[in-house]
Protein backbone atom coordinates (compact mmCIF):
# COMPACT_ATOMS: atom_id res chain seq x y z
CA UNK A 1 0.00 0.00 0.00
CA UNK A 2 1.41 3.36 -0.73
CA UNK A 3 2.63 5.12 2.28
CA UNK A 4 3.23 8.93 2.71
CA UNK A 5 6.73 10.50 4.23
CA UNK A 6 7.84 13.69 4.68
CA UNK A 7 11.26 15.72 3.22
CA UNK A 8 12.89 18.99 3.66
CA UNK A 9 15.60 20.02 1.39
CA UNK A 10 17.56 21.83 4.26
CA UNK A 11 19.18 25.17 3.91
CA UNK A 12 22.45 24.30 2.89
CA UNK A 13 21.72 22.48 -0.60
CA UNK A 14 18.85 24.87 -1.61
CA UNK A 15 21.61 27.61 -0.74
CA UNK A 16 24.50 25.68 -3.30
CA UNK A 17 21.80 25.23 -6.04
CA UNK A 18 20.99 21.28 -5.20
CA UNK A 19 17.21 21.51 -5.31
CA UNK A 20 16.73 20.40 -8.24
CA UNK A 21 19.00 17.26 -8.27
CA UNK A 22 17.72 16.07 -5.56
CA UNK A 23 14.39 16.30 -7.12
CA UNK A 24 15.25 14.30 -9.89
CA UNK A 25 16.58 11.90 -7.32
CA UNK A 26 13.37 11.48 -5.65
CA UNK A 27 11.70 10.97 -9.10
CA UNK A 28 13.91 9.08 -10.31
CA UNK A 29 13.47 6.28 -7.46
CA UNK A 30 9.60 6.64 -8.11
CA UNK A 31 8.20 8.72 -5.10
CA UNK A 32 5.03 10.98 -5.93
CA UNK A 33 5.37 14.92 -4.84
CA UNK A 34 1.64 15.46 -3.17
CA UNK A 35 2.45 18.58 -1.29
CA UNK A 36 5.34 20.86 -1.68
CA UNK A 37 6.23 24.74 -0.55
CA UNK A 38 9.31 27.03 -0.46
CA UNK A 39 8.80 28.44 3.04
CA UNK A 40 11.96 30.67 5.23
CA UNK A 41 11.45 29.26 8.98
CA UNK A 42 11.71 31.04 11.77
CA UNK A 43 13.83 29.77 14.28
CA UNK A 44 10.71 28.78 16.45
CA UNK A 45 8.70 26.96 13.99
CA UNK A 46 12.10 25.20 13.91
CA UNK A 47 12.20 24.23 17.66
CA UNK A 48 8.35 23.15 17.55
CA UNK A 49 9.32 20.88 14.52
CA UNK A 50 12.56 19.30 15.97
CA UNK A 51 11.05 19.82 19.56
CA UNK A 52 12.16 15.83 19.83
CA UNK A 53 15.88 16.47 20.19
CA UNK A 54 15.02 19.57 21.94
CA UNK A 55 17.70 18.02 25.21
CA UNK A 56 20.15 17.54 22.59
CA UNK A 57 23.66 19.16 22.98
CA UNK A 58 22.88 20.40 18.67
CA UNK A 59 19.44 21.22 19.17
CA UNK A 60 20.56 25.59 19.02
CA UNK A 61 23.04 24.76 16.28
CA UNK A 62 20.29 22.90 14.25
CA UNK A 63 17.91 25.21 14.92
CA UNK A 64 19.44 28.26 13.76
CA UNK A 65 20.62 26.61 10.79
CA UNK A 66 17.08 24.88 9.52
CA UNK A 67 16.37 28.79 9.89
CA UNK A 68 18.68 30.38 8.00
CA UNK A 69 17.09 30.49 4.73
CA UNK A 70 14.64 28.82 2.00
CA UNK A 71 13.55 25.34 2.55
CA UNK A 72 11.45 23.14 0.80
CA UNK A 73 9.24 21.00 2.23
CA UNK A 74 8.02 17.93 0.69
CA UNK A 75 4.97 15.58 1.26
CA UNK A 76 6.17 12.20 -0.81
CA UNK A 77 3.90 8.89 -1.64
CA UNK A 78 5.41 5.31 -2.67
CA UNK A 79 5.15 1.82 -1.70
CA UNK A 80 7.64 1.80 1.52
CA UNK A 81 8.09 5.63 1.50
CA UNK A 82 9.28 6.24 4.42
CA UNK A 83 12.21 3.26 4.47
CA UNK A 84 13.05 4.04 1.23
CA UNK A 85 13.32 7.55 1.49
CA UNK A 86 16.11 7.07 4.38
CA UNK A 87 17.75 4.89 2.44
CA UNK A 88 18.28 6.67 -0.67
CA UNK A 89 19.44 10.12 1.83
CA UNK A 90 21.93 7.99 3.30
CA UNK A 91 23.91 7.99 6.32
CA UNK A 92 23.13 10.94 8.94
CA UNK A 93 26.56 11.91 8.67
CA UNK A 94 27.93 12.16 4.99
CA UNK A 95 30.86 10.45 5.86
CA UNK A 96 29.62 7.54 6.92
CA UNK A 97 26.88 7.88 3.74
CA UNK A 98 26.98 5.26 0.85
CA UNK A 99 27.80 5.81 -2.68
CA UNK A 100 25.27 7.07 -4.56
CA UNK A 101 23.22 8.74 -2.07
CA UNK A 102 21.74 11.99 -1.70
CA UNK A 103 23.96 12.65 1.17
CA UNK A 104 26.98 11.44 0.02
CA UNK A 105 26.28 13.57 -3.20
CA UNK A 106 25.41 17.01 -1.81
CA UNK A 107 25.81 17.15 2.30
CA UNK A 108 28.47 18.75 3.60
CA UNK A 109 28.71 17.69 7.13
CA UNK A 110 27.19 16.10 10.12
CA UNK A 111 24.42 19.37 10.09
CA UNK A 112 24.55 20.41 6.77
CA UNK A 113 23.16 17.55 5.23
CA UNK A 114 21.04 18.73 2.56
CA UNK A 115 18.16 16.41 3.52
CA UNK A 116 15.66 15.44 6.06
CA UNK A 117 12.88 11.98 5.76
CA UNK A 118 11.24 10.87 8.49
CA UNK A 119 11.66 7.84 10.23
CA UNK A 120 9.07 6.19 11.48
CA UNK A 121 5.30 6.04 10.54
CA UNK A 122 3.75 8.53 13.65
CA UNK A 123 6.87 10.70 13.28
CA UNK A 124 5.49 11.30 9.49
CA UNK A 125 2.26 12.31 10.25
CA UNK A 126 3.14 14.78 12.75
CA UNK A 127 5.87 15.89 10.24
CA UNK A 128 3.26 16.37 7.50
CA UNK A 129 0.41 18.07 9.72
CA UNK A 130 3.14 20.05 11.12
CA UNK A 131 4.11 21.79 7.92
CA UNK A 132 0.99 21.03 5.77
CA UNK A 133 -2.77 21.42 5.61
CA UNK A 134 -5.04 18.27 4.39
CA UNK A 135 -6.21 20.19 1.58
CA UNK A 136 -2.12 21.34 0.36
CA UNK A 137 -1.91 17.34 -0.26
CA UNK A 138 -2.68 16.65 -3.76
P1 LIG B 1 16.78 14.10 9.78
O1 LIG B 1 15.91 13.96 11.00
O2 LIG B 1 17.12 15.54 9.45
O3 LIG B 1 16.22 13.36 8.60
P2 LIG B 1 18.48 12.04 10.76
O4 LIG B 1 17.22 11.35 11.14
O5 LIG B 1 19.46 11.31 9.89
O6 LIG B 1 18.18 13.41 10.04
P3 LIG B 1 18.65 12.93 13.51
O7 LIG B 1 19.38 12.13 14.52
O8 LIG B 1 17.17 12.90 13.49
O9 LIG B 1 19.24 12.52 12.05
O10 LIG B 1 19.15 14.42 13.66
C1 LIG B 1 18.41 15.48 13.08
C2 LIG B 1 19.37 16.44 12.41
O11 LIG B 1 20.17 17.05 13.43
C3 LIG B 1 20.39 15.80 11.47
O12 LIG B 1 19.91 15.56 10.18
C4 LIG B 1 21.48 16.84 11.46
O13 LIG B 1 21.14 17.95 10.63
C5 LIG B 1 21.48 17.30 12.92
N1 LIG B 1 22.43 16.52 13.73
C6 LIG B 1 22.30 15.25 14.15
N2 LIG B 1 23.36 14.85 14.88
C7 LIG B 1 24.17 15.93 14.92
C8 LIG B 1 25.44 16.18 15.52
N3 LIG B 1 26.07 15.24 16.22
N4 LIG B 1 25.98 17.41 15.35
C9 LIG B 1 25.34 18.38 14.64
N5 LIG B 1 24.15 18.20 14.06
C10 LIG B 1 23.58 17.01 14.19
MG1 LIG C 1 15.67 12.29 12.23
Amino acid sequence: MAQRTFSIIKPDAFRKGFTGAIFAEIDKAGFQIVGIKKLSISKAQAQGFYYVHKERPFFDDLTTFMSSGPIVLLVLEKENAIADLRKLMGATNPANAEEGTIRKKFAGSIQENAIHGSDAEETAAFEIGYWFAGYELI
